[in-house]
């Protein structure tokens, strides 16, 4: 018995060390690329979408010499495509079409397919077109789709947006074996680490953009990458309660954007050239340090902006919050000692040993792995208990010592 707590201690400080010197060594790692890339994505361009206001958008977008992946709905269901029960659709007109072509060849516009329909369908809990239908249902939907937009632009069409960014493993099935290379959904998707889609999520609207590329300028050694997703709704012209930009001034925004040389403006289908790994793994790691975040700290304290950033900015961040996570038990610990150690001796308590150690070993694994069951409460109380039945093993290990010798 004495052994095994004897082996907790340095164990324990061994491990904070660590730590510590990992964090410290960052400027070995850091990364010399000082760049934050930003890729566009308009969503919902189709038969009933407004004509002038997505002129006006790839006008610009042409007038900066940049690029944008535009989500297009080859067949969109005409009316409130909300409803499941509706039945009338709608193929895109020639102009959209030429307009589509003319701005591809231009090299302005990349096409994704967004959809079939867009509309929702009749079995998925939440707002989807995909997710919970059966595989060979979610691959001819997405084949046809596919083939309508290839079709238009006598090319292959790669990227997909769910609508409502919502998919699940079927998708994900469907679009490998269609040669889909991207998906651009959300932080909430499914996953699994073996498929070869790259993962391009959003990480914010137009109206979030200036503060998410603040956040990015501030990291900008970790390589940042911002994928901003736009509706027409975003601006002020086609909706006075949604929007948050005039025209004019988003046009003014990119013009000044595009001058910048700290910034690499791109689409969807660019980023594979200016930015490694954004495969399934990647995505993996985002989505877990985000949870990791949330487990100990409250949200408007962190607020983890969505995005994209180096390996070594995520393994930082990660040691960051185990760092937190181990220090405060510890410190705890420590007050308990001193608290614990007059009473014990006043009293001469008894303590169960086996029992301190199931608990210690207890709240630790609760705090350290997924079965935390709620936020950063939760872990608090677990690292106060932590702190406190480790404050007893050390009490109980210190008076055995003192009594066998
Ligand atoms: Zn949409």
């Amino acid at each position: 018995m004495h052994t095994k707590t004897s082996c907790l201690l340095p164990g324990y400080c061994f491990l904070i060390a660590t730590l510590l010197l990992l964090t410290l060594f960052k400027p070995v790692f850091a990364s010399n690329e000082n760049k934050i890339t930003i890729a566009f994505r308009f969503d919902d361009y189709s038969a009933t979408s407004n004509t002038l206001l997505e002129k006006n958008l790839i006008n610009a977008f042409d007038k900066n010499g940049l690029s944008i992946t535009i989500g297009v709905i080859p067949n969109i269901m005409t009316g409130d495509y909300h409803q499941s029960d509706g039945d009338s659709y709608e193929t895109l007109p020639e102009n959209k079409k030429d307009i589509l072509r003319n701005a591809y060849f231009k090299g302005v516009i990349e096409v994704a397919l967004h959809g079939y329909t867009h509309q929702r369908n009749k079995v998925s809990q939440t707002m989807s077109e995909f997710a919970g239908l059966e595989y060979e249902k979610q691959y001819d939907l997405l084949k046809t789709g596919q083939t309508m937009l290839e079709e238009i632009i006598h090319a292959p069409v790669t990227t997909f947006i769910p609508p409502w960014n919502s998919y699940d493993n079927n998708t994900l099935k469907a679009l490998d074996a269609l040669d889909f290379k991207t998906i651009s959904a959300d932080f909430n998707g499914t996953y699994n680490t073996t498929t070869p889609l790259q993962f391009l999520p959003f990480t914010c609207d137009l109206a979030g953009f200036k503060s998410t590329l603040e956040h990015a300028e501030k990291r900008k050694g970790n390589s940042p990458l911002i994928v901003v997703m736009i509706h027409q709704y975003d601006f002020l012209e086609i909706s006075s309660e949604r929007g948050s930009y005039y025209f004019q001034e988003f046009e003014n925004l990119l013009h000044d954007l595009a001058l910048r040389n700290d910034l690499v403006l791109t689409d969807l289908a660019g980023v594979e050239n200016y930015y490694q790994n954004i495969y399934a793994p990647k995505y993996n790691q985002l989505v877990t340090t985000k949870k990791l975040f949330l487990k100990a700290f409250p949200v408007q304290l962190v607020a983890p902006p969505n995005l994209y950033m180096s390996d070594t900015f995520l393994l930082e961040q990660k040691l960051f919050v185990y760092l937190y996570l181990y220090l405060i038990p510890l410190i705890l610990a420590f007050a308990f000692y001193f608290i614990l150690q007059r009473i014990w001796v006043r009293r001469n308590m008894q303590i169960p040993f086996t029992g301190i150690i199931t608990l210690l070993l207890f709240t630790s694994i609760f705090i350290f792995t997924r079965l935390n069951p709620g936020g950063y409460k939760i872990t608090l109380i677990l690292q106060i208990l932590s702190g406190f039945f480790l404050a007893l093993t050390i009490l109980r290990y210190r008076r055995n010592k003192t009594v066998s010798y």
